[in-house]
């Protein structure tokens, strides 16, 4: 397991016209559950009022039948949240859910707003009080601005002022809107059920739970507002001067390898990173194993151009909680004992390539290749199938401190030192975006090259919605 003081994203689903909308919103949110672990949340409605029901926890811990049965309707958005901008508290569970002059509206958001403590400050120092710690909520206030109501579409207006990234979800009584920032740093996809409604979701993996099918993404820069007439398109947002910026992180780690994102499906893409990582970082041993869960894609890839066998290093308990929520490092630390063990035998003796998707700080990947030495393996190479990753994420990843990245404090040898291996290589920034579909100017490598899309050289105010809390990025 890499580091998993990563924390990211959300999910987002939306269906529009079923009979069974929040039955199987509820269902869609099961396959989004990887992309957001601290709340989940439903708003539905029957055409005349919302209604919504959200908590803390898990979706199978936030919903009961009772709950369904509450807000049940033929239309529904629903959401899956770990928190970036704004903490895990219940009132910042999504979808939020407001009243305004313009009546009632729900929205889910997944990714990060960059202006938004700005925006917020601006609205604040003219009386408006706000319900959340979120960055979510600054698009409301912006929405509900009797300036922007007035325009012939405020939508446009409302996402022209927003800096970041954003795919979005919107419920009206008499629509359902997606939306995608205009370099659409994260997924969201459009499908369709057998009986026709369309459904709307940030993986196709929430496609596969309701047995709908992928039509196409939702577009960057794109407006889809869904009513009972069907679908329109439009579009917004000026030039950027980047074809793109879809994350491309999404497919290396978040996204579920079963899924389409960005067109493509996340268990080849990692596999081929992993073949390409074993042509450029070759290395003679007995066995190719992966640190679960996550880099097992890349590893069966890399054991196939390898010609070597592909193994087990370790069990996995689907038992203890994810260890990358808790807060402190010693207790992540007996969080990952007691989630994988070590098959001793499997290793014992054994010259290893083991094979991770990511390393962020070190400490857990360094624990993990500490406990196979300790269980006997004579030789570990390690191979990461991403490039170093040196630079933070302004767009709804939270990783560490800067200072805190093992790649930005440390050189390749330092690292190998560290983390105790007698090998290590990373795929090449070039290699890895050999292994993608689209071209390499539509995506974000941010974290790897310190090329941003957008411009953070000013300071940025991240995960700082929160008064006293805030901390400056520059
Ligand atoms: S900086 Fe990295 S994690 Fe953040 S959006 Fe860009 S590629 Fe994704």
């Amino acid at each position: 397991m890499p580091d998993r003081t990563i924390k990211h994203y959300c999910g987002l689903f939306g269906i529009w016209g079923h009979e069974e909308a929040v039955q199987l919103t509820h269902l869609g949110l099961y396959g989004l559950q990887h992309r957001g672990q601290e709340s989940a949340g439903i708003v539905s409605t029957n055409g005349e009022e919302l209604l919504r029901h959200a908590g803390l926890g898990l979706v199978n811990q936030v919903f009961d039948r009772h709950a369904l049965e509450r807000i049940r309707g033929r239309v529904a958005i629903g959401h899956t949240r770990y928190s970036t901008t704004g903490s895990c508290t219940n009132s910042n569970a999504q979808p939020l859910l407001f009243s305004f002059a313009g009546g009632q509206v729900a929205i889910a958001h997944n990714g990060n707003l960059i202006n938004a403590a700005l925006l917020r400050r601006n609205y604040e120092d003219v009386g408006h009080i706000f319900q959340t710690t979120s960055d979510t909520e600054v698009i409301i206030h912006l929405l509900a601005k009797p300036a922007h109501q007035g325009k012939k579409n405020p939508l446009n207006h409302v996402l022209n002022h927003l800096q970041g990234a954003y795919s979005l979800l919107l419920l009206f009584p008499d629509r359902m809107i997606a939306a995608r920032d205009p370099l659409g740093f994260r997924p969201l996809c459009l499908g369709q059920t057998k009986c026709g409604a369309y459904v709307v979701a940030s993986e196709t993996k929430a496609f596969d739970m309701i047995d709908a099918k992928y039509l196409r993404d939702v577009e960057p820069g794109e407006i889809i507002t869904i009513t009972d007439e069907g679908i329109e398109s439009r579009h917004f947002g000026g030039d950027t001067g980047w074809r793109g910026a879809s994350c491309i992180f999404e497919q290396i780690y978040f996204a579920d390898p079963s899924s389409l994102v960005f067109g493509e499906n996340v268990h080849l893409v990692r596999k081929a990173m992993g073949a390409k990582l074993a042509t450029e970082a070759p290395v003679d041993a007995d066995v190719v194993v992966p640190i679960p869960t996550c880099a097992q894609c890349a590893a069966v890839g890399y054991a196939e151009q390898a010609g070597i066998p592909y193994g087990r290093a370790f069990t996995t308990s689907h038992y203890a909680g994810r260890s990358f929520i808790l807060p402190t490092q010693s207790g992540r630390n007996m969080a990952v004992k007691m989630k994988l063990n070590v098959i001793k035998e499997a290793v014992d003796g054994k010259r290893l390539i083991v094979v991770e998707d990511s390393v962020v700080r070190g400490t857990t990947t360094r624990g993990k290749l500490g406990a196979l030495r300790a269980a006997g393996a004579k030789e570990i190479h390690l191979r990461v199938a991403s490039p170093p990753i040196k630079h933070p994420c302004y767009f709804g990843i939270d990783f560490p401190d800067q200072r805190e990245l093992i790649a930005h404090t440390r050189s390749v040898e330092d690292t190998c030192e560290y983390l105790g291996v007698d090998s290590l290589s990373y795929i090449s920034h070039e290699g890895m975006l050999s292994c993608v579909k689209m071209k390499a100017d539509q995506y974000c490598t941010a974290c790897f090259s310190g090329n941003y899309p957008l411009n953070v050289t000013e300071p940025v105010e991240k995960f700082a919605m929160e008064r006293g809390q805030l901390r400056m990025f520059t």
